[in-house]
């Protein structure tokens, strides 16, 4: 089986990485010298509930995926020597208002069907666990179980693990088209030449629709921009995931922090702006004041791929033999991407997947 996937960001690369270590040769075709712009510049929580506001069948694949990345991180470290900085010390999601704290409630029910640790707290019991919450914060919803990645770190790791493993990587050769015999495919058309294969895995992110619609095939991609601020020096630490309707404060191992994220209709436009930032900076003044007072040290940008109905494409392209979609991660790719990478090794190898992939088909706006 020649395998070829389009994109390296976490989506791609950890395909490529799947399907090389279940024994196919795999090419991974990248537009730029250095995929998964986007996957770097991530948070990295891998929250299955924190951004989900109901219950959905999407969220048995996100709990799915969530419960892979232990061991997947761990493969990681284990073949590359770089560590992704997997840590599990959970997330406080906090009520800023009496609406949030009526949602968390609700959302306390469905989401403990899950995770039975999950509980409601106090505002002063979260101020507790940690003390750089706002002084208004009334109530919070506490998931010890939630973790987060260092993406940048995730990243290199998935890179160098998929050119240890001898995957063929074309980096600077962006994908022009899917060389198509009758129905079946034979191959990727890049800048460069024609890169031949069985089968081929469209795993470009915000680019995957553009990709897919000379083929017949609806399935949009459109970009969500994400500005995020780096911050070091806090003055108060924080451990855990904050996160409030207004934005989010994810801690890394070496103290600083993230917190995120605009979301914005800038169509490709990857600018870091001074609107973003001032977003970011009225956002943690309800979250956390005194980490006003940190030193900034990055403000990054990414493009999510978000989709209609938020859900990815993951799955058979009909139609055609040999063509899959893994794109339209959205808000979820870094969390989704375990699982992922598990059902397109399944379904290019084996042809089916136990997964519950049913709310991902890539066929749903085509037909
Ligand atoms: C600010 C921000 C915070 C986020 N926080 C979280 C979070 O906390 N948790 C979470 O789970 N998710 C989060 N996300 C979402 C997550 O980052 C994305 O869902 C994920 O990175 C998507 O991965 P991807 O591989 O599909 O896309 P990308 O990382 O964009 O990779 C796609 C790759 O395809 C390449 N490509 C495109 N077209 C072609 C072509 N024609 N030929 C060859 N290559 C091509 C691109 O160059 C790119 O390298 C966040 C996103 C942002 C922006």
């Amino acid at each position: 089986m020649r395998a070829i996937v389009i994109g390296a960001g976490v989506i791609g690369t950890a395909i490529a990485l799947e399907l090389r270590l279940r024994g196919a040769s795999v090419a991974l075709i990248e537009s730029n010298a250095e995929g998964g712009h986007t996957s770097a510049a991530s948070a990295g929580m891998v929250n299955p509930f924190s951004l989900t506001p109901n219950d959905s069948p999407a969220v048995e694949f996100y709990w799915q995926s969530f419960q892979m990345y232990p061991a997947w991180v761990a493969q990681l470290r284990e073949r590359t020597g770089i560590d992704p900085e997997w840590r599990v010390n959970g997330t406080i999601r906090a009520a800023l208002t009496p609406a949030d704290a009526d949602q968390l409630r609700a959302n306390s029910e469905w989401i403990r069907r899950y995770d039975p640790s999950v509980q409601l707290i106090s505002g002063a019991e979260a101020r507790r666990l940690e003390p750089a919450l706002h002084p208004e914060v009334s109530e919070a919803l506490w998931l010890p179980n939630e973790g987060w990645v260092h993406t940048p770190r995730l990243m290199r790791a998935l890179h160098r693990a998929v050119q240890v493993e001898g995957v063929n990587l074309y980096a600077a050769s962006p994908a022009l088209s899917v060389e198509i015999r009758g129905t079946q495919v034979r191959g990727v058309r890049t800048a460069h030449g024609l890169v031949q294969g069985d089968a081929v895995v469209i795993a470009a992110g915000a680019w995957a629709g553009a990709l897919l619609q000379p083929l017949g095939v609806r399935a949009p991609t459109e970009p969500v921009r994400g500005q995020i601020l780096v911050l070091s020096d806090l003055p108060i630490p924080v451990g855990r995931i904050l996160s409030t309707p207004m934005g989010y404060i994810v801690p890394r191992a070496d103290g600083t922090a993230v917190l995120g994220a605009t979301r914005e209709q800038a169509g490709y436009d990857m600018r870091a702006t001074a609107e973003g930032y001032a977003h970011l900076t009225q956002s943690l003044a309800r979250i956390a004041p005194s980490l006003l007072h940190a030193t900034l040290v990055g403000h990054t940008v990414g493009l999510r791929p978000d989709t209609p109905d938020h859900n990815p494409y993951i799955g058979v392209v009909n139609g055609y033999q040999g063509l899959y979609a893994a794109a339209g991660h959205a808000y979820h790719g870094i969390l989704m991407a375990p699982a992922t990478a598990q059902v397109i090794a399944d379904l290019v190898l084996n042809g089916s997947t136990n997964l519950p992939i049913a709310p991902f088909d890539p066929n749903r706006f085509t037909r």
